[in-house]
């Protein structure tokens, strides 16, 4: 029997983040795997994707060159060797994770890891005893139960893939399913989705979905399918034939690569929770908001263990959260008011906090905007077809409850709203600041809502 006094069951974001600050507070600690240490996101996720997404987008862009007065000739790509490059990020990880584990002094024990009580656990046959355990074992694809689901590809497959494939068919219309459909789309893909859900991307702000599907719809071609189910997938030959049932009527679609973007429930089920008295649910580990289990005040979850928001940033402030509650007791509540999301499409969707309907369900009086910012000046200028704003404010305080940005810029400008969310800056506060110009960040002042003088200033911008 090895002692610890802590140990994390998985070794991305959010163990070896959690690992880190209790080993640096000179406690014995453990991180026990049964795979490539480095995290999801580094390995599998944000990166690489990112990778991908940026090759895209640079697409687009040369392919629009010629509207800003630059002539590139035949364009062509080579997307095996945007693969080589998204691999210089991604063969590195597991390597300086470890390393990074080794020099901490971390022990790293590779294994499938089981609990046979409420402070100790099992990895290849041996025992290891901790005052705290830290369940920490992200996610996985969604196991699909119809004829050929095993045909799938997940994620990890389509990131290593390298020759787009001529239709391409995404089982999910989620955050994932948008952001491959796109870059795919791009590179001369026909991409279909389906969703049995009654519309894409469910927990979005629904005005700027709509113009995200209607811009993809347009620009790419993609076509999403909305309370759509799958049938069957078959293979002939290379091809396949994919039924799917909407209302009642059944259609065929044939695809070369058939994507499974039905989300990520949590990778828990070979944890023999029950042993270590650990409470579970559909979602994941049942968590208070100290992040311990409800049911075993030992063990901790964090990241997509327990599914709350499946984000790296998210996995890596849990871990911190666990680590400080395990060595200080319960000094930290999770929060997730103020935590930016970004669909990564060209341009993307950033959204925080609440919906409009989101925060009338919740009993406040909303004061509720949707900017159309294609034709002011620095979206004109640079050349955008799209850029919408919703913003969602008190309209007693002018509190900021949510903003909803799809447009150039996006991704960054979200947390000026975040910032605002966090430390309660309102509205007029937010109104009062200058701003550098000609930036996508000067527009953003105008999309909250009731601003005097805001034609003027628009123009004049
Ligand atoms: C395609 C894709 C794109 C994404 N893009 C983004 C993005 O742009 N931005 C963003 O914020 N998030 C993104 N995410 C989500 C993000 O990657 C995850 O939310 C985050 O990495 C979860 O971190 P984690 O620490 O919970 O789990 P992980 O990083 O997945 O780590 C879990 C670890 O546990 C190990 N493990 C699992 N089961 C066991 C077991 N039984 N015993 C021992 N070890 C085990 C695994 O091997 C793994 O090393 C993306 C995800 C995907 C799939």
């Amino acid at each position: 029997m090895r002692v610890y006094d802590f140990i994390a069951i998985g070794g991305g974001g959010a163990g070896i983040s959690a690992a880190g600050l209790v080993k640096r507070a000179g406690r014995r600690v453990a991180v026990v795997d049964h795979g490539a240490v480095g995290s999801l996101c580094a390995l599998n996720g944000c990166n690489p994707k990112k990778v991908l997404v940026r090759s895209s987008e640079l697409l687009d862009e040369v392919h629009r060159a010629s509207d800003f007065g630059i002539e590139t000739g035949e364009v062509r790509v080579d997307w095996s060797r945007v693969i080589d490059r998204k691999e210089t990020f991604t063969r590195p990880v597991t390597a300086d994770t470890e390393q990074s584990l080794r020099s901490l002094g971390i022990d790293l024990i590779q294994g499938d890891s089981r609990f046979v009580a409420a402070d100790e656990i099992s990895v290849n046959g041996q025992s290891l005893r901790a005052e705290g355990i830290l369940i920490a074992t992200g996610s996985m694809p969604r196991r699909l139960k119809f004829e050929g689901a095993d045909l799938m590809h997940s994620s990890d497959g389509i990131l290593a893939l390298r020759h787009p494939p001529r239709r391409l068919f995404i089982v999910g219309a989620g955050v994932v399913a948008m952001e491959f459909g796109q870059v795919f789309a791009r590179l001369g893909s026909k991409v279909t989705m389906i969703t049995p859900d009654p519309r894409a991307l469910l927990e979005h702000e629904p005005d700027l979905v709509d113009a995200l599907l209607q811009f993809s719809k347009h620009e790419l071609n993609i076509d999403v399918l909305a309370r759509t189910n799958i049938g069957s997938v078959r293979s002939e030959g290379d091809e396949f034939n994919i039924e799917v049932e909407s209302d009642g009527r059944v259609q065929c679609i044939e695809a070369d690569y058939v994507l499974n973007a039905a989300g990520r429930p949590p990778s828990i089920d070979d944890l023999a929770l029950e042993a270590g008295n650990v409470e579970r649910n559909g979602r994941g580990v049942v968590v208070d908001d100290f992040l311990r289990s409800r049911t075993n005040h030992q063990v901790f979850a964090a990241g997509d263990a327990h599914g709350r928001m499946e984000l790296s940033p998210v996995a890596s402030y849990e871990g911190g959260a666990a680590a400080r509650n395990f060595l200080e007791g319960d000094v930290e509540r999770v929060s997730y008011d103020s935590i930016p999301s970004i669909v990564f499409t060209v341009p993307a969707l950033a959204t925080v906090g609440w919906t409009e309907a989101s925060a009338r369900e919740r009993g406040h009086d909303v004061s509720a905007v949707t900017s159309d910012m294609k034709d002011w000046t620095v979206f004109a200028t640079a050349g955008e077809s799209i850029a919408k704003a919703k913003v969602i404010i008190d309209s007693h305080s002018g509190r900021v409850f949510g903003a909803h940005l799809f447009g150039k810029g996006a991704d960054e400008n979200i947390h000026m709203f975040a910032m605002a969310i966090r430390f309660g800056i309102s509205a007029d506060e937010l109104r009062s600041m200058v701003y550098a110009y000609p930036t996508f960040a000067s527009a953003l002042p105008y999309t909250l809502p009731e601003i005097e003088g805001k034609q003027e200033l628009r123009k004049a911008g």
